[in-house]
């Protein structure tokens, strides 16, 4: 019988073990070591965690086993005491290009429901400056609003206000006759209030005498109060009508100390500037790169897009610009006398010698020649253009990667690589904080220090708590097994094996498993020493929980 409390084995003869006989206590950190071939895997992961294995499998049904292959039971006389066994091994972080250190921790699941829960949408309307709006969107019932504009001290005086036209081009005679028809007797227009019939007296197309290219702002102003208690009704009808003309929207002009100040609601989630900008209740898939409702889509969630490089569709700009482009002459004999074809139209069309070398044609042309445009008397499709087409056309994998041998991957322009829909980076745990790609690009300890003074005012700060415990948590086991100077935004495929294997350690001390066997290999794989003792703590803090550790190690110290 086997000692209580530990993992009997006897007579292992796996590979180069021996008739090996052998006591591994139960619940406690144990490290097989020795020089390299003398057997220290096979007796860790091809006896003890094959062993493991396959005693799971077989604790499965029939039907669910028919699709597992069968395992060998490991050569052996017999194993006693076994718990179920996991092995967390050096294996480099999977082939997903997808796949980041956020998203295989769980931590990404918990930021998109944070972000979902406690965010505040903005506006991410993009001028013509490239300058963002970045205006908190956010949405409030009739209720809501009469209540805010009766909070306001008793005897302010305020304007009811639909917006009608909202920074638009034109005369807009039709819309004031349509308000007349309605019974609207004032507007106001960029800001100034005017009498609809007066306005409208004055013949013509241009009533108000707008200036026609210039943007203008049209309300119409429903009601006149100034707030008194126990006077809410005729606010709350004010307010329904404003809404309901305004399309959901209402601004409240209202004075203090003779300045009148624009107060916009609105009961849509929208931005008071780009209705366009508008949202549905914020949910977890929004902020899935994986899902088409919160991947970008233009790169579908990658961050990245593959691109023609110039510098390798002309590999040699000293060649004649005719001979230059290498896509169109490595294509077998039928498509090079094409492209030929159409590269004497080119040449005629420029005037060009066709010997003179792709580097001296002056910017202009080769621009052309590259990217499309007229030149001499023909309209020329552009090198690039033609290749894009000729990728998205083709149905051959192999012309292709041909291809794709002439791009590059760069990161995609629409996200900047951040690879979520705009509205969903519009996101943000407070107006001027991260969004949910700037929290992913943090390494685990910036992303540690940052969770820790977040703020989210009081009812943020109670919808947040329970969902910034499991954050924190998972954080924390991240760096308890050194690797706090990884982002979380990193590619698990660009791991190397070790790294790969203390995430996976991380993962299994998050999830509690109790009663278990671990086996390791060398998991102190290019630590530095503080990092080391670290991770025995949390090797240790396995065996406290009851699990079983078994660690390969080469080095004796
Ligand atoms: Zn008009
Ligand atoms: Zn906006
Ligand atoms: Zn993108």
């Amino acid at each position: 019988m086997a000692p209580a409390n530990t993992i009997s084995i006897r007579g292992a003869r796996e590979h180069n073990l021996k008739n090996v006989d052998l006591d591994i206590p139960r619940e406690q950190l144990v490290v097989i070591t020795g020089p390299s071939g003398s057997g220290k895997s096979s007796l860790a992961f091809d006896t003890v965690y094959a062993e493991g294995q396959r005693k799971y499998m077989e604790s499965l049904s029939a039907y669910a086993r028919q699709f597992l292959d069968q395992l060998r039971k490991p050569d052996m006389e017999s194993i006693e005491g076994l718990p179920p066994t996991i092995a967390i091994q050096q294996r480099s972080g999977g082939h997903n290009p997808r796949s980041t250190v956020a998203t295989t921790t769980e931590i990404w699941d918990y930021l998109r429901l944070l972000f979902a829960r406690a965010g505040t949408p903005t506006c991410w309307h993009v001028d013509e400056n490239g300058e963002v709006c970045g205006r908190p969107i956010t949405g409030a019932n009739a209720t809501q609003i009469t209540d805010a504009l009766h909070d306001f001290p008793e005897g302010t005086r305020m304007l009811l206000m639909a917006p009608v036209i909202r920074a638009k081009k034109g005369h807009h005679r039709e819309v004031l006759e349509e308000l007349q028809g309605q019974g609207v007797v004032r507007i106001r227009v960029n800001g100034t209030v005017h009498d609809l019939r007066d306005a409208l007296r004055e013949g013509g197309a241009n009533p108000l005498g707008l200036a026609r290219y210039e943007m203008h702002n049209i309300e119409a102003v429903l009601d006149r109060v100034s707030i008194k208690s126990g006077q809410r009704d005729r606010l709350a009808d004010s307010v329904e009508a404003c809404l309901r003309l305004g399309d959901g929207s209402l601004i409240a002009s209202v004075e203090n100390e003779g300045t009148w100040t624009d107060h916009p609601f609105s009961e849509s989630f929208a931005c008071e500037l780009h209705p366009e900008c508008s949202l549905p209740e914020l949910e977890p898939r929004m902020f899935s790169f994986n899902s088409p409702f919160g991947a970008c889509p233009v790169c579908e969630g990658l961050g990245r897009m593959l691109e023609y490089d110039e510098e390798l569709v002309v590999p040699d700009p000293s060649v004649g610009y005719a001979e230059a482009i290498e896509p169109w002459r490595k294509n077998g004999p039928r498509m090079n006398r094409w492209y030929a074809r159409m590269m004497r139209k080119f040449c005629d069309a420029c005037g060009l010698d066709r010997h003179l070398p792709y580097s001296e044609l002056p910017a202009k042309v080769r621009d052309v020649l590259m990217h499309g445009g007229d030149i001499g008397n023909i309209s020329w499709p552009g090198v690039i253009p033609s290749l894009k087409s000729r990728h998205d056309e083709t149905e051959s994998d192999a012309v292709k990667e041909r291809l794709q041998g002439y791009m590059r991957s760069t990161p995609c322009k629409a996200c900047g690589g951040q690879r979520l829909k705009p509205a969903s980076l519009g996101v943000r745990l407070g107006a001027e904080s991260p969004n949910i790609a700037e929290v992913a690009a943090m390494s685990i300890v910036e992303a540690v220090a940052y969770f820790d003074k977040l703020t989210l005012g009081e009812e943020g700060d109670r919808i947040a708590a329970p969902i910034l415990k499991e954050v924190k948590a998972r954080l924390g086991f991240m760096q308890s097994v050194g690797l706090g100077y990884l982002t979380l935004d990193r590619a698990s495929n660009t791991l190397s094996g070790g790294e790969a294997q203390r995430i996976r350690l991380a993962t299994q001390v998050g999830s509690g498993l109790v009663g278990c066997c671990y086996v390791l290999d060398e998991p102190t794989i290019g630590l530095h020493q503080r990092d080391n003792e670290r991770l025995l703590q949390t090797l240790r803090h396995l065996t406290d929980i009851g699990n079983t550790v078994v660690v390969v190690e080469h080095d004796e110290d």
